[in-house]
């Protein structure tokens, strides 16, 4: 009796193994399968992740093209009520000039505990962490309380196709929580920005430069739009982890030559909102802007285009899921810190949806993200493997 207690309790640390070897050899194959945008091709790298788990796992692949996809493990549960998913994309941003990298962006090297390359921080070390905790899972052969989904997403670092595509499916529509496995820099993110695009295009009218008042200078008048809408919206909400809602004009043009009043302008901007923060109000904002313009200078036209608009998300510290996922930080090391991610991920088109809370939790530093030389810590994509087998394990089992 006392023997095969024993061996129970072997085989439980047998599967609570998670190594920095194992880490690095599923990681090196996914930071060597180019997924750089704009193409993706993230359907090959799906076949990778498929061909490193048994053959009887239940599966669905969203073909979005011929060579994009996105994949949905499923581990069934007790119930179809309910249950968790796991969120990572497997795109990643283009590596830039090449011959500014240390090692080549695609070879994945590993120097000590630092693996290089890109996608390793975002976030190909989150999906290494997820697909160990899903082998874990596998490995126990037990069947969980409710059903856990492990989604890997295509196109996450443009239009978000991929997460449309697994709205879309429904498959795990009904879940409970979400957790994000972004890098979340060791500690557990609670909240993001939203983000804003707008494009701002205003039609003047034509003049000698010498004669000012027989045109409408278009150049100004963008100029004067976007000083007053920066002004309105920077000096709202005040969020405790976030700061503020900030505008920044990225995109600015107009003119034909120096002795030319200008007849056309455009800028964009893109604005980054706190939680609380209304981009119906803002956009409201910026038409009494365009309106008053218009009521003062006959003959103007200015448009108002929507580019991108993803709001910004909260969950509560309330939460179960926070409180839960606090606690199993503590057990394996992960600071419990206040965090919020100042970049939007696959969270700002499914949580809208389908209203569960979710949180940030995955490897590595975000603010490596998109870097030349982007790096990952090996330890770190093992500690939030452990994370989510621990959860799994306290709240799933
Ligand atoms: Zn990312």
């Amino acid at each position: 009796m006392k023997g095969r207690r024993q061996l129970k309790k072997e085989d439980d640390n047998k599967y609570a193994q998670i190594t920095t070897e194992q880490c690095k050899q599923i990681l090196q194959k996914l930071v060597q399968i180019n997924t750089c945008q704009p193409e993706g091709n993230e359907g090959k790298l799906a076949d990778v992740i498929l061909e490193m788990l048994p053959e009887n796992i239940v599966y669905k692949k969203i073909n979005h093209s011929k060579t994009r996809a996105s994949l949905i493990i499923k581990v069934n549960g007790e119930t179809e009520e309910g249950g968790i998913a796991f969120v990572g994309h497997m795109d990643t941003v283009a590596c830039g000039d090449y011959s500014q990298w240390s090692y080549p962006p695609h070879d994945a090297i590993v120097k000590g505990d630092i693996l290089y390359g890109r996608g390793s921080a975002d976030m190909k070390g989150g999906d290494a962490a997820m697909i160990l905790a899903l082998k874990w899972m596998l490995e126990t052969k037990k069947r969980p309380k409710k059903s856990i989904y492990f989604c890997f997403t295509a196109d996450e670092e443009s239009k978000g196709s991929g997460i449309c595509g697994i709205l879309e499916d429904g498959m795990v529509n009904k879940v409970d929580e979400i957790i994000i496995c972004e890098p979340s820099d060791e500690k557990i993110g609670t909240c993001e920005k939203g983000a804003f695009w707008l494009k701002i295009t205003v039609q003047g009218k034509q003049s000698h430069a010498s004669r000012p008042d027989l045109g409408i200078n278009a150049v100004e008048y963008v100029e004067k739009l976007v000083a007053e809408l920066k002004e309105q919206v920077e000096t709202g909400e005040v969020h405790p982890i976030l700061g503020t809602t900030t505008a920044s004009v990225t995109k600015l043009c107009g003119g034909i030559m120096t002795n030319i009043i200008p007849p056309t302008a455009e800028a964009e901007l893109d604005i980054r909102t706190v939680p609380g923060v209304s981009h119906e109000h803002i956009l409201k904002c910026t038409e009494e802007i365009a309106d008053r313009f218009r009521k003062e200078m006959p003959g103007i036209q200015i448009t108002v285009e929507v580019m991108n608009d993803r709001p910004a998300l909260e969950t509560s510290k309330d939460s179960p899921l926070v409180k839960q996922i606090m606690k199993t930080a503590q057990m394996v090391g992960i600071s419990t810190e206040d965090k919020g991610h100042y970049f939007y991920t696959d969270a700002s088109q499914i949580i809208p949806e389908i209203s569960v809370p979710f949180v940030i939790a995955g490897p590595g530093d975000d603010a490596l993200a998109h870097c030349i030389n982007e790096h990952i810590s090996l330890e770190s994509v093992r500690r939030y493997a452990k994370l989510y087998q621990k959860y799994l394990e306290k709240y799933y089992l």
